[in-house]
């Protein structure tokens, strides 16, 4: 089968960056977060089981699931949650590890920005997991610079998140991301080799 890489990484950690440059050597990437939007979208059975679990007040005026909503529902209600999770992460799975069947490329990567807090147990079609690592304070720089929150919140997010240390415990491979943006794409540019050869070695296998 197509070797398939799952790239995660911290909020504000780079993984958009990381996925581009990847897909600038021609590389498939298959997103969570796209996937996830796609499981519950209007016409779809994600949507239709959420509204057979939740009722209809799950939508909103269009039709599509009203986020904003669910959010707070599940908020106060941790079984709600659950019951949520139960309805979409499985289905978010499968569309990541199909596309990444399918993909026409040497290898694939599924970018799942929440790997380690779900555990890499879920995804044992996953060959490799490939984690985008930076200090934190630097972490806490490029998020308070491209969100424009404040210390406090960004601190919050940071710290609702796998810590550093957890995340690295599940990775195969390390990208750093703790110097400039030509830097990362020359260190994606040496793991797309690494990978293309791991992927040719993987077609000679009988
Ligand atoms: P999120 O978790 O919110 O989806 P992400 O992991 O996709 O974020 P990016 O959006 O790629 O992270 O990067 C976060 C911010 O840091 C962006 O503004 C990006 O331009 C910047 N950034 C990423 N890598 C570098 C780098 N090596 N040098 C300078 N800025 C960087």
């Amino acid at each position: 089968s197509r070797l398939i890489i799952g790239l995660t990484g911290g909020i504000a950690s780079g993984k958009t960056a990381a996925t581009r440059a990847f897909e600038a050597h021609g590389i498939v990437v298959a997103d969570a977060d796209l996937a996830a939007r796609e499981a519950v979208a209007v016409g779809s059975a994600g949507l239709e089981a959420v509204v057979a679990r939740f009722g209809a007040g799950a939508l909103a005026a269009d039709g599509g699931l009203d986020r904003r909503a669910m959010r707070e529902r599940i908020f106060a209600d941790p079984e709600a949650r659950t019951q949520l999770e139960a309805i979409i992460h499985p289905r978010v799975r499968e569309a990541l590890r199909s596309a990444c069947e399918a993909a026409g490329s040497p290898y694939a990567i599924a970018a799942i920005p929440l790997l380690a807090e779900g555990g890499r147990a879920a995804y044992p079609w996953l060959h490799r997991v490939l984690v985008i690592d930076v200090p934190v304070a630097l972490q806490m720089d490029r998020l308070l610079a491209r969100d424009g929150i404040d210390h406090t919140l960004a601190t919050r997010m940071i710290s609702a998140q796998a810590s550093r240390d957890a995340r690295l415990a599940i990775a195969d491979d390390v990208l750093p991301n703790d110097a400039t943006l030509a830097a990362l794409d020359a260190r994606v540019a040496a793991l797309d080799q690494r990978y293309r050869a791991l992927a040719a070695g993987m077609a000679l296998q009988p």
